[in-house]
């Protein structure tokens, strides 16, 4: 008797609130993407740089020219799928507008590439945004991203520790190099928590690794703090 009445309450709670798509509006059976868009998503997956990311054509378990030439700051960056127009017009309703919600599905998909990574982690750490342009937002999505992989994981949150200490301009549109150049000494720890970074690894939450400048930049801050290791975990990267 009593799932009779649990599947009716189901069906009148479906037509009364019916379950959408989080990215096309669709309706679907649960929560997350439809069949559509799920096919869009170009999920990353080996082989790939050990260091950044980047994907491999061919099976290969090693670093890319860009990671020999340069060592990132960072021990490791992870991304659950690529950067292309399909993702970025899931990501832009995320950062313009008002649907933090999708921060829940995109800390799923993104605590689903990095599990694995983040068991030995101490803190989860937001790549912070200038306080005027959160003022003018009111959230900083790598924060919603950073509290869903607290929730998946357990490990402890802590928005406070990295400051932007700069105001940059709009890093889109710029070369790898004038990236670098615009973010350099934008960052700062905040003095009140510099030991808790001491001696801890850290997993640095962005939502898109372009060049990686930003990334790299936090995980310099970061080490100059003594992190002993820094994983920047991202909802995508692009393909550089
Ligand atoms: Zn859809
Ligand atoms: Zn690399």
């Amino acid at each position: 008797m009593s799932s009779f009445i649990n599947g009716t309450l189901e069906i009148v709670k479906n037509i009364c609130f019916p379950i959408t798509c989080c990215n096309c509006g669709n309706f679907v059976d649960s929560e997350g993407l439809c069949s559509d868009c799920w096919k869009h998503i170009k999920w990353i997956s080996d082989p790939k740089c050990k260091i950044c990311g980047t994907p491999f054509e061919i099976d290969l378990d090693a670093i890319c020219p860009n990671c020999l030439r340069k060592r990132p700051h960072f021990d490791k960056a992870i991304a659950a799928f690529k950067y292309d127009d399909f993702s970025r017009s899931m990501i832009l309703k995320f950062k313009h507008w008002d649907t933090t919600y999708i921060a829940e599905k995109l800390g799923h998909w993104m605590y689903g590439a990095c599990a694995k990574d983040m068991a030995d982690a101490d803190i989860i750490v937001p790549v912070p945004i200038h306080f005027l342009k959160r003022l003018k937002r009111q959230y900083n999505q790598s924060e919603l991203l950073g509290m869903e992989l607290q929730k998946l994981s357990g490990i402890p949150y802590e928005p406070r520790i990295l400051k932007k200490i700069k105001r940059t301009d709009p890093q889109e549109g710029l070369s790898r190099e004038r990236r670098l150049r615009n973010v350099r000494g934008s960052f700062g720890v905040d003095e009140n928590y510099v030991p808790l970074v001491d001696g801890k690894s850290v997993i640095l939450v962005d939502d898109v690794l372009t060049t990686g400048s930003t990334a790299n930049e936090c995980s310099r801050v970061l080490k100059k703090h003594n992190a002993a290791k820094v994983i920047v975990v991202t909802v995508a990267r692009v393909d550089q």
